[in-house]
């Protein structure tokens, strides 16, 4: 994901966002979820997503208004579900639903196919950035899923969501770390050859020690990040360090862009150049799989306990 973003902001993130939800399938699916929903995404046969977001649910979704009732063997699924990566282009959805009207926490995840009745994809326009990935709105419509459809254990949907949130924001860090390095990257090969005033760019003192502090930034959250995701490798998920890592580096990209699209002067604002494009897709990395504000919450709470 750093690598890809680091070359392309747009197409890296719609590369890495391709088989977002599946990780729900991979931790707590069974066997044949696995085989038949993994298999062909990894592929690349099959585009995925994750639905939990809701017009009246975003950074809370203890509660939700999508339900999920029991109906002899099946379930029958009702709401909608806004802002959802790949919602237009995926293949099927993994859908957070409450179980339990009005009980909070009481949630149930169902994997819904493209093409189920009453199930329709709709796409959002006028996204700011990271427009290789579309986004859109589910609505479901007295959807009626088996019961081999449910994901993990009924009930625990609400648990689930925030452990594979815990690992997405991983992924979000390190994306933001790629892109940080990107316009620092850019931005070094642009002060070596523009010229003013008969020097360079990076014959201005001005300009390297902008130069050094990005380093320094994209160093100090790159290591971060990789410490995040050393730590899931290792099996150990740790919520407060996954917030650390995801807060400090994804302020720190668009800082870092920021400095990278002044170097370019108004070229940078000017679509022609990577920045400008840059600048905008990194705009979506402190805002999704959990705001600044909740990650700041999520670490309060750990260090105040
Ligand atoms: C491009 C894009 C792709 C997305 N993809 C997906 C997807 O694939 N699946 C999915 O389910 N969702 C997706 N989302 C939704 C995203 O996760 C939500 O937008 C995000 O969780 C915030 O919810 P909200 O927009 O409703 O903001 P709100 O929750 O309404 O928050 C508004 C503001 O209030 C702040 N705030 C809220 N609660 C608190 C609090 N307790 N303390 C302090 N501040 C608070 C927030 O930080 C924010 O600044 C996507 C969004 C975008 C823009």
């Amino acid at each position: 994901i750093e690598e890809f973003c680091r070359a392309d902001s747009t197409l890296g993130t719609a590369v890495m966002v391709g088989s977002f939800g599946t990780d729900l399938i991979h931790m707590f699916g069974t066997e044949e979820q696995k085989k038949e929903y993994l298999t062909k995404v990894i592929r690349g046969e099959w585009i995925s997503s994750g639905a939990f977001t809701e017009p009246a649910h975003g950074s809370d979704i203890t509660i939700l208004d999508t339900t999920a009732r029991q109906d002899g063997e099946h379930y029958v699924i009702n709401g909608t579900k806004t802002l959802i990566s790949n919602a237009p282009i995926a293949d099927f959805t993994v859908v957070l639903c409450q179980a339990a009207p009005g009980e909070k926490y009481k949630q149930t995840l169902f994997i819904v196919k493209k093409g189920t009745k009453g199930f329709e994809a709709s796409k959002i326009e006028g996204k700011m950035g990271i427009r290789a990935s579309p986004i859109g709105e589910y609505s479901f419509s007295n959807v009626r899923v088996p019961p081999e459809n449910l994901v993990g254990v009924e009930g625990m949907g609400f648990y689930h969501t925030l452990e594979f949130l815990d690992l997405g924001r991983v992924a979000v860090t390190i994306q933001a770390v790629g892109m940080a390095q990107g316009a620092l990257d850019r931005a070094v090969k642009y002060a070596k050859e523009r010229e003013q005033f008969g020097r360079r760019l990076v014959d201005f003192q001005v300009i390297r020690h902008k130069i050094a502090d990005m380093a320094i930034q994209v160093e100090a959250a790159r290591l971060l990040a990789y410490k995040a995701a050393w730590y899931v490798d290792q099996g150990r998920i740790i919520p407060e360090l996954t917030s650390i890592a995801k807060t400090f580096a994804t302020g720190i990209a668009i800082r870092v862009i920021d400095e990278a699209l002044q170097i370019f002067g108004g070229y940078g604002y000017i679509a022609d150049y990577d920045l400008e494009r840059f600048y905008r897709d990194v705009r979506i990395t402190p805002l999704y799989e959990g705001t600044s504000e909740i990650q700041k919450n999520v670490i309060a709470k750990s260090f105040l306990r």
